[in-house]
């Protein structure tokens, strides 16, 4: 190979080789040269730095968006199967459900709900923000 061939080759690899920035939701590189559209960079500002552009995996924000369509349905009962579980939960740990138990009952849906939409946001197996 010719001296100018290769040095073509190299520039190419290191231009497609080249990440666009760590993903604000899962850490990971994004490419905007990746074979997969789900690595590209879309870039958008969050509310806790305003005004800052920051790489988002389009996978990332297509989860996000798909875990709040399902949320959000009308016919989900998601949240329904949640607080149901949560209160079978406060059930079987201090009985039937008073006032007294309130709190803890109200501890476990919440612990419920946040591990539901942890586990709906994960992507690649990091959901760690
Ligand atoms: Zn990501």
């Amino acid at each position: 190979m010719k001296k100018a061939a290769r040095k073509r080759k190299a520039a190419k690899k290191k231009v497609e080789s080249k990440p666009d920035g760590p993903c604000y939701y899962c850490g990971k590189e994004t490419f905007s040269l990746a074979g997969d559209p789900g690595e590209w960079p879309v870039m958008l500002p969050h509310a806790d730095d305003p005004g800052k552009v920051k790489p988002h995996h389009v996978k990332c924000i297509l989860s996000r968006l798909n875990a709040f369509d399902r949320l959000t349905k009308d016919n989900s009962n998601i949240l329904l199967r949640i607080v149901n579980g949560a209160m079978r939960s406060c059930i079987e740990a201090h009985g039937d459900i008073t006032k007294e138990w309130i709190g803890s009952a109200s501890k476990r849906i919440d612990t419920m709900i946040r591990g539901f939409l942890k586990n709906e946001f994960k992507v690649n197996g990091n959901g760690d923000e």
